[in-house]
């Protein structure tokens, strides 16, 4: 059905590319790309795909990003290397006329935060250029913008209470190491928290709201208010939205060591300057740690990610509940990596499958929940992310 190269090839990646391998009719042809021709080398070496074609590619520069897309001529490009490398890659799409997905918002290597503000502002030159951007098709942001579609489409006439619920109850019996790329995710709790209510976005000191919550799967948990991209694009397409908050898990463990890290200067990402080599610290701590991508073999328990709607159906007040339970040992043995990267790396393999298959066309840069989430959710049973619904 289509061409594709895949740009990234860690934890996420590796996912992405095993899932779609074993989708040949719709995957004709594999590219995989990364910063290190070796990252792609051992994907392809695990998957055991000899017609697999991999390559090196520099994500930050356009020029040679051009040139690869130029020579393969793919239908989609599927970034899953970093969030700083977005903007670059959708310029280079928009060079080449070629359609574009990825898995997390823009971040500006040298400024915490992001927004979509970058990234939206392409809308029109995509447009115009007859291409298709899909952003942030991993599981939060992802699953849990379908999961939104999928209540507004079939539960809700309005939706007004939102709840994102994020719960990993992995246990990889280390005493510290992050599920996916250690500086992303370290960016991304480190900073306010943030949520939406009656039309204005409200801050709070970081990790500072918590309360606990008895996850399906994964037992009680101590869940942490955190700001998380969905919600800006939520509270776009669904104005109607009176609250939307994002929740995450952390042991007391990862917490503790957390603390140490910031407390010491481990965590900034301006740069020092030590025997005349000038380096973010955060970096450091980034190339000691464990690398989240060979974390798999050794991670036991179950992560379960979903969101609480309450809001209106024929007149009366509703309160429904979707999730998914992913088991991180059931995910190693089917792709070799651990549940994070798994539940990232799916959706990104759907929501590709979907652009081939021209279930969700279109012509401009798109959020998840601007298409019909039904194709989407029948996907996630059939590879490997079955959810489940209550009402509460
Ligand atoms: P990893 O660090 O494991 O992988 C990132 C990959 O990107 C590496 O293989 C690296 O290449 C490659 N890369 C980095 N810089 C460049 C560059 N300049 N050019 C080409 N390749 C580059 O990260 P993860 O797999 O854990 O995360 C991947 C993405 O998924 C991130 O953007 C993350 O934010 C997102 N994510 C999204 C989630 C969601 O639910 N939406 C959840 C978890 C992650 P190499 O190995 O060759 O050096």
């Amino acid at each position: 059905m289509g061409k594709v190269i895949l740009i990234g090839m860690g934890g996420v990646g590796s996912v992405v590319a095993h899932k779609s391998a074993r989708l040949p009719d719709i995957f004709e042809e594999i590219t995989l790309a990364s910063r290190r021709a070796q990252s792609c080398e051992k994907v392809r070496r695990l998957i055991g795909g000899n017609d697999i074609d991999v390559a090196q590619v520099d994500a930050d520069n356009v020029d040679d990003l051009v040139s690869l897309i130029e020579k393969k001529q793919p239908d989609l490009v599927v970034n899953t290397a970093l969030p700083y490398q977005d903007l670059t890659i959708m310029e280079a799409c928009l060079r080449t006329g070629v359609n574009y997905l990825d898995t997390a918002n823009y971040e500006h290597p040298e400024r915490p935060g992001f927004e979509y503000k970058e990234q939206w502002a392409y809308h029109g030159r995509f447009k115009e250029r007859g291409i298709m951007a899909l952003l942030g098709s991993g599981f939060d942001p992802g699953v849990t913008n379908v999961f939104i579609a999928h209540m507004n489409k079939n539960h809700f006439d309005e939706m007004k209470y939102i709840d994102i619920l994020d719960a990993n109850g992995g246990d990889h019996g280390l005493p510290f190491a992050t599920n996916f790329n250690l500086e992303i995710n370290l960016r991304e709790i480190t900073q306010e928290g943030k949520y939406y209510e009656d039309g204005k976005w409200k801050t709070t000191p970081p990790l500072s709201v918590h309360d606990s919550f008895d996850f399906p799967g994964v037992g009680k948990r101590e869940k942490y208010l955190l700001y998380h991209e969905e919600m800006e694009s939520l509270v776009k397409h669904f104005p109607e939205i009176k609250r939307i908050r994002f929740w995450m898990t952390f042991g007391e463990s990862y917490l503790k060591h957390l603390e140490v890290l910031q407390n010491v200067g481990m965590t900034r990402i301006d740069e020092v300057e030590v025997d005349g080599v000038k380096i973010a610290p955060l970096k450091v701590l980034q190339a000691v740690m464990p690398n989240p991508a060979d974390l798999g073999s050794r991670t036991k328990g179950k992560t379960c990610i979903g969101c609480i709607v309450d809001g209106i159906r024929d007149g009366e007040e509703k309160r429904r509940y979707i999730y998914n339970i992913c088991d991180h040992e059931e995910a190693y043995r089917d792709v070799g990596s651990q549940a994070i990267s798994y539940t990232t790396g799916v959706p990104a393999m759907i929501g590709a499958k979907m652009m081939l298959e021209g279930k969700w066309a279109g012509k401009g840069v798109f959020n998840m929940e601007q298409f019909d989430p039904d194709p989407f959710m029948a996907d996630l049973n059939a590879y490997g992310l079955p959810w489940q619904e209550q009402v509460l």
